[in-house]
């Protein structure tokens, strides 16, 4: 399709939007025109405020017994997420779980999965990995007596360029070889918006017997996720960027089915103990099989119920088809974008519904200036603004308006 810098196409695309009813389902903050946050932490879905209610009232009428006699009983109440988390991610739902949060979840999974020995130690990650993710590393690193500084080896992008290379992460694995044991990565990068080859790197990794994890914080909700088929040992999610969970909210896990039943060593707690003799009380930790087997504590039936209220509206609009319009939405903003002098898009056509753009050294004071014209999307030191048109609730007419304050700042500085 001939695209056009013009308010009433992007009022055309919006018009012939099967999804725009989406919008209509999330509370927009007091005075904010366009909101494209939803890569930092996604609006309120309406419903959130009915699901939390509910559970607060049956907590002050039932007590104890909610956990059984509750509209949704609590004792198996993150069970009501697993299947619509699973279709999301593109995984059996033997192999995801909802529980605690990103960081806890990347700890957890490191501990089952980073195992080094003498020989192989390594662990492959981005130079630009957010930062959360290089500390959780770098601990466990130094909790095995290792140091970080020879056991994690980090991609940078070639000089002068701003995104890595699929070949050049491919070669690195096979540069490591044996001394390898993890590969770990983001997808997308926070920082960039680039989308990795999720397959080939996994495929790549097994291939010299490491193991590989992915950080989706910034992929689910916004990728159309294949994580059985394509494989990585673990991967580990926030559900309140794309996923609108609400801020703090709980963290998603995935673990392959090979690892259903793994002897591996894990941190474990009573919530991952089989659940016919949970209450049984008994010394010994018999795992539940799949992902549920790492779980810790009984969960915050709070966040489980605000995020069941977001689920819904992925599991109703379909990954598919939000990720065809989130597409489109962000092809359509970066063409506008191109046209602004003073703005590079780094973000490669390998992507999700992010644009990173370099605008120079005033992206903070660029950032809060489109706020004050109405417009929320964040700046990342030292030179990044980012913008991340959300398709469930994000319109073309929002991103044209984007686009149109960003060039008014832009001649205006
Ligand atoms: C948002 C984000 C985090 C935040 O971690 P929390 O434990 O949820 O606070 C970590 N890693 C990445 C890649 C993120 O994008």
């Amino acid at each position: 399709m001939k695209l056009v810098n013009d308010e009433g196409f992007a009022r055309a695309l919006d018009d012939a939007d099967e999804l725009r009813a989406f919008r209509d389902e999330f509370l927009f903050p007091k005075g904010v025109d366009v909101y494209l946050a939803g890569n930092s932490l996604g609006l309120q879905p309406r419903r959130v405020r009915e699901y939390v209610n509910q559970e607060l009232d049956d907590w002050a009428a039932l007590g104890v017994e909610g956990h059984f006699h509750a509209r949704h009983p609590w004792l198996p109440y993150h069970e009501l997420l697993t299947d619509q988390t699973a279709r999301l991610v593109g995984a059996l739902p033997s192999e995801v779980v909802v529980m605690n949060t990103l960081t806890v979840n990347l700890h957890l999974m490191l501990v089952s999965f980073y195992r080094p020995t003498p020989k192989r130690f390594r662990v492959l990650m981005e130079a630009s990995a957010f930062p959360s993710d290089q500390y959780a590393v770098q601990s466990q690193v130094r909790w095995h007596g290792r140091d970080p500084s020879d056991a994690i080896i980090e991609l940078s992008p070639r000089a002068g360029e701003d995104v890595l290379r699929d070949e050049d992460i491919l070669a690195a694995i096979a540069r490591e070889g044996e001394a390898l044991a993890l590969v770990m990565l983001g997808n997308v990068n926070y920082l960039s918006g680039q989308k990795f080859d999720m397959k080939a790197i996994t495929r790549a990794a097994h291939a010299v017997g490491a193991s590989c994890g992915f950080d989706l914080a910034h992929g689910a909700g916004n990728l159309r996720l294949s994580l059985h088929d394509d494989g990585p040992d673990f991967a580990v999610w926030c559900n309140y960027k794309y996923l609108n969970a609400g801020p703090g909210g709980l963290g998603g896990v995935f673990v392959h089915e090979r690892h259903a039943s793994t002897d591996r060593p894990r941190f474990s707690g009573w919530w991952g103990h089989d659940k016919a003799t949970r209450f049984k009380m008994g010394r010994e930790f018999v795992p539940l099989p799949g992902a549920e087997g790492w779980q810790l504590s009984n969960p915050p039936i709070l966040q489980l119920a605000a995020l069941r209220a977001s689920m819904e509206l992925f599991d109703r609009a379909t990954i598919a088809k939000l990720r065809e319009k989130g597409a489109a939405l962000t092809g359509f903003c970066e063409f506008l974008v191109r046209g602004i002098r003073g703005v590079t898009v780094i973000t490669p056509a390998a992507r999700g519904s992010q644009l990173s753009l370099r605008v120079g050294p005033r992206a903070k004071a660029l950032s809060a200036a489109l706020k004050d014209r109405g417009v929320i999307c964040d700046s990342r030191e030292p030179d990044i603004v980012r913008a991340a048109p959300a398709p469930l609730y994000n319109s073309y007419v929002d991103v044209f308006r984007f686009a149109r304050v960003l060039g008014e700042l832009m001649e205006a500085t």
